[in-house]
């Protein structure tokens, strides 16, 4: 190829000044807990840890709730819910807020950290939750912000700094939350750097983060792929992954309350909360009600199946995963997008089908309810069984049948076990307990709490410090008998 020297000097000024733009946009991203490079946010992360470490309870407790009072601004609060569904295109505005404002005010904080002690004729022993240092955190575009806060709270109130790795598609939002964090902590007098992340991520920056040698303990919320290269990463990790959770409707249930609850927790953020429900197995005696019941709800029946065909196809890639861009979208922009004109009021997209159909075996991550027809309760938890795949994530019965509960219950071997609501009162949405949204079946945390950061250490001392007898050794022989 023949060039002359001036076009070739074009060319490099081009290429310079290209670079230089680049490095200026990423360096403009940057500050506030946002580095250019992964290596640059551990080594900040470590740094920070290194300074927290002298910072007691009180000063811990008094910074996780900075993290709860920033996101529970309604300013704050609005804009990461909307720019999430905005930037993801994923789940809807309304449920956004419920679940940030869920994180912000019933993740646990330093409560959750319990001593544990034996005293004893040989001394005392405490047993503390201790800091592991810095935690590095990989999170979904289906939760991004929730998990940025859940686990912030829960890394901080442990006593560890955290690295944020967020999917590349929730980038913006992600930074936006990490940047107001920090600038709050920093106003709070806490340590530079406790939340931080990355300018640009990305799947490099991923592996970058996982083969720290500063990174103590990875957490990874996501699909099973992530969290088979956490597991495999050689260090302590936490893997929050796939669930794919079944419902049960026995002929016992209050049918009516059941169908309302099914239609709330599967069209709760267009369903992409790992346990929303996913799909019903429902016995014949009260199946037709329940479905007449889950319509008036909501439930949008579709009867053909052609169409319904048609809506695999819409919906599904070649290799049987879900289409990215039907992820998290309304029934209403599913339907629309195959033909079908609905009221505005549909929720839920329900069909029949058997027990092998695509929609059953498939974490689809949309609201779309394949409704199951089984002889009765033993077959329906059989075939629950069966769909969940031994995630052992979360399952859902609607019964007063406490026979089934707990057949269902020991059978499935599920992290979260529902009986007779929606699948969100499992993770403390109008339900007892505290919030995640970090639910680590595979490594055996369950619902991930501040303790779930710690490294657990035991401090013993010999003979002193137990005060029910007294000890020969202060005291001497007991007194003669007079
Ligand atoms: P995903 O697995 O595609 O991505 C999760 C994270 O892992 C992202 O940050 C992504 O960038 C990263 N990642 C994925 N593959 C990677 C690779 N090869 N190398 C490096 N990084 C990689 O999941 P998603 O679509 O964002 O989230 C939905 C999935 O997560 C669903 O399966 C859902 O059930 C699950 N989930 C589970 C929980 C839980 O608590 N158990 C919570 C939320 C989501």
């Amino acid at each position: 190829m023949n060039i002359d020297v001036e076009s070739l000097q074009r060319l490099v000024e081009k290429a310079v000044s290209e670079l230089r733009e680049e490095k200026k946009s990423v360096q403009a991203a940057v500050g506030d807990g946002v580095f250019a490079t992964m290596d640059e946010a551990v080594k900040a992360s470590a740094a920070a840890q290194k300074k927290f470490a002298y910072c007691g309870m009180v000063d811990r407790e008094h910074f996780v709730q900075v993290i709860r009072d920033t996101v529970l601004d309604p300013k704050v609060l609005e804009e990461i819910s909307w720019d999430t569904v905005e930037e993801t295109g994923i789940g809807c505005y309304e449920h956004k807020l419920v679940k940030n404002r869920l994180a912000a005010e019933k993740t646990p904080g330093t409560e959750d950290l319990t001593t544990w002690a034996s005293s004893g004729d040989d001394g005392l022993t405490i047993t503390e939750y201790c800091p592991f240092g810095v935690i590095g955190a990989i999170t979904p575009t289906t939760n991004p912000t929730e998990t940025v806060i859940c686990n912030g709270i829960g890394a901080i109130a442990g006593g560890n700094t955290i690295v944020f790795s967020p999917h590349p598609r929730a980038k913006n939002v992600t930074l936006k939350l990490v940047r107001l964090l920090n600038h709050a902590l920093a106003a709070a007098g806490a340590p530079e750097n406790l939340i931080v992340t990355v300018a640009e991520p990305s799947i490099e920056n991923t592996n970058a983060m996982m083969k720290h040698p500063d990174v103590r303990m990875l957490v990874a919320t996501g699909g099973p792929g992530i969290v088979k290269m956490v597991l495999s990463s050689g260090k302590k990790a936490i893997g929050a992954g796939a669930g794919n959770p079944p419902v049960v409707v026995d002929e016992t249930a209050n049918i009516p309350k059941a169908a309302k609850d099914i239609i709330d927790g599967c069209s709760f953020d267009n369903n992409v909360p790992c346990i929303a429900e996913k799909e019903v197995f429902a016995v014949a005696s009260i199946c037709d009600r329940l479905i007449a019941c889950m319509q008036e709800c909501g439930g949008y029946l579709l009867t053909d199946p052609e169409e319904i065909q048609r809506l695999v196809e819409l919906t599904t890639k070649d290799n049987g995963a879900p289409k990215v861009e039907f992820v998290g979208k309304s029934a209403k922009y599913i339907l629309g997008k195959l033909g079908v004109e609905v009221p505005s009021d549909a929720r839920v997209i329900m069909m029949e089908t058997d027990r092998n159909h695509h929609f059953v075996t498939q974490e689809m991550l949309m609201p779309i309810l394949p409704v199951v027809r089984v002889k009765n309760a033993d077959e329906a938890i059989q075939c629950a069984f069966v769909a969940e795949h031994g995630n052992r994530h979360t399952a859902m019965i609607h019964s007063t049948n406490v026979v089934n509960m707990t057949k269902m219950a020991q059978l499935l071997e599920t992290t979260i076990f529902v009986k007779n609501g929606p699948s969100y009162t499992g993770i403390g949405a109008g339900g007892q307990g505290y919030a995640t949204f970090t639910i680590a079946g595979p490594t055996g945390e369950g619902l991930t709490s501040p303790k779930s950061f710690c490294r657990v250490r035991r401090c013993a001392m010999k003979e002193g410090f137990h005060i029910r007898t007294k000890s020969q050794a202060y005291f001497g022989n007991p007194p003669a008998d007079s």
